[in-house]
């Protein structure tokens, strides 16, 4: 059963609640459907249950290219189902069970149709065998995620919806779980992932490795490095484990930024309150390895020595995107104009550029180098890029920046700065969508009049005619 589902949860809800209706009542259950309805990725997730928990057991070869996984996922049905939907992308599905009993299944494209021999309610299990060389998945801008192959290894990267090409689950942002993953490889090769290692096992010539992340993570933030890696422990002042994983070509670049954790924890705490997670750290892959930096949950990925604003951008995400989630991939400016933002609060405070003097340069036209991205900051609002191609693109991370520094105008520097710590303590380990956010920002400052913001600087098409 493949269908769309445009339009919001509430949407969706009333949707279903007809279309059980419409089928006379009886039985009362339905397929969960194929998509939860994201504005530009409509397949990604599945409709009918939430997951709670992923155990990944998995084995990679990097020289053979082969991944072997059996991908165990604990979730809740919300509605009877007689089917579910799963994503997977590539690989081959070799057995279905679902509590326990083998199930039928078939595949269409990303979508993996899973039909238990009863019907599911409450609590289930659906266990997946599956086997094959994993893709790596290019995204509409272009850019590459999914499992890329390394020089040593290999390393998976989500967003959006690379995830699938590695393990089965339901792979929108609007459904975090925790995780438990034990990767079996080469006896020669480390396995690193996020949140905590929950031990190694050496048999024969190969090894597995053990991590588990106990807070709640969108599917797109986890991440899996294969390789030789110098891996060490440190921890913050606070006792929070820093674990950082560096290709060896990148131990001597990577040293000086990455002792520098622990500084840029303690600043982004004052700034934002607590870090969200039980442990923190990096990973630092060559850079012909990725094209870009992402912030895996507790263990950002850099393409090479990240430079300190660089990991501060990465490190802000941990607060805005990895534990306040953006709902849909429509919500991205949630992400990347805080996680921006966050770069010229650093920089204001560590003697370079004030954020006023930073919106002005982008104002004026005068920040980016060159006139395109310059005139492509003003190509579409922040909170609605015209589609998938276009979520990560420029004004999603500049001009949502320039929309939190309007507020800061608009309120003082205290109410602001309260404003950043409350949204992220509200929404904490959640998801949220803009919606959310202008509604909280109204609430914080009830004596202001935000319409002209909204409208101008976060919805409006161009550049506003003043700063
Ligand atoms: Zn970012």
């Amino acid at each position: 059963m493949r269908f769309h589902r445009p339009g919001s949860r509430s949407v969706v809800a009333a949707l279903l609640v007809v279309s059980v209706a419409a089928c006379g009542g009886g039985g009362g259950t339905f397929a969960g459907g194929s998509g939860v309805g994201d504005p530009y990725f409509p397949k990604a997730g599945n409709g009918g249950y939430d997951v709670r928990h992923y155990v990944l057991d998995l084995a990679y070869d990097p020289r053979a290219h082969h991944l072997t996984g059996t991908a165990t996922i604990t979730a809740r049905a919300t509605e009877d189902l007689s089917a579910l939907n799963l994503d997977l992308r590539g690989l081959d599905v070799e057995e279905v069970t679902v509590d326990g009993v083998a199930a039928r299944w078939s595949r269409a494209g990303q979508e993996l149709t899973v039909r238990p021999r009863e019907a599911v309610e409450g609590t289930f299990r659906v266990t997946v065998r599956y086997a094959g060389a994993p893709v790596t998945v290019t995204d509409p801008d272009g850019s590459e995620e999914g499992w890329l192959r390394t020089a040593d290894g290999a390393l998976a990267l989500g967003e959006p919806v690379g995830s699938m090409a590695w393990f089965p689950g339901n792979h929108h942002p609007s459904d975090k779980a925790t995780y438990s993953l034990a990767v079996t490889v080469p006896k020669e090769l480390r396995v690193v992932s996020n949140g905590e290692p929950a031990g190694e096992e050496r048999e024969g010539s190969r090894t597995t490795y053990r991590w588990r992340t106990g807070e709640p993570m969108a599917s797109y933030l986890a991440t899996l490095a294969v390789g030789r890696y110098d891996v060490r422990r440190t921890a913050t002042d606070g006792g929070l484990p820093v674990y950082t994983a560096v290709d060896p070509e990148q131990a001597g670049e990577s040293r000086a930024v990455l002792a520098r954790i622990p500084e840029v924890l303690a600043w982004a705490e004052r700034t934002f309150g607590p870090y969200p997670f039980s442990s923190a750290g990096a990973i630092v892959e060559r850079p012909e390895d990725a094209g870009y930096a992402l912030e895996t949950q507790s263990r950002p990925v850099f393409p090479g020595a990240p430079d300190i604003v660089l990991l501060v951008h990465e490190i802000a995400h941990q607060w805005y995107g990895d534990s306040v989630t953006p709902r849909t991939w429509r919500d991205m400016w949630l992400n990347e104009g805080f996680a921006t933002y966050a770069q010229w609060l650093w920089q204001e405070d560590h003697g370079g550029d004030t954020a006023q003097r930073t919106f002005d340069l982008l104002y004026a036209g005068s920040y980016f180098p060159d006139a395109g991205t310059a005139e492509a900051l003003w190509s579409f609002p922040p909170a609605e890029p015209p589609d998938a191609a276009s979520v990560s693109a420029t004004p999603v991370y500049w001009r949502g920046a320039m929309v939190l520094h309007k507020i800061r105008q608009a309120v003082g520097d205290d109410a602001f700065f309260a404003l950043l710590r409350g949204w992220a303590r509200e929404h904490r380990h959640g998801n949220a969508d803009t919606g959310d956010f202008t509604a909280y920002v109204e609430k914080a400052a009830p004596g202001e009049d935000f319409a002209g913001i909204w409208e101008e600087w976060l919805y409006g098409e161009g550049r506003p005619e003043r700063p």
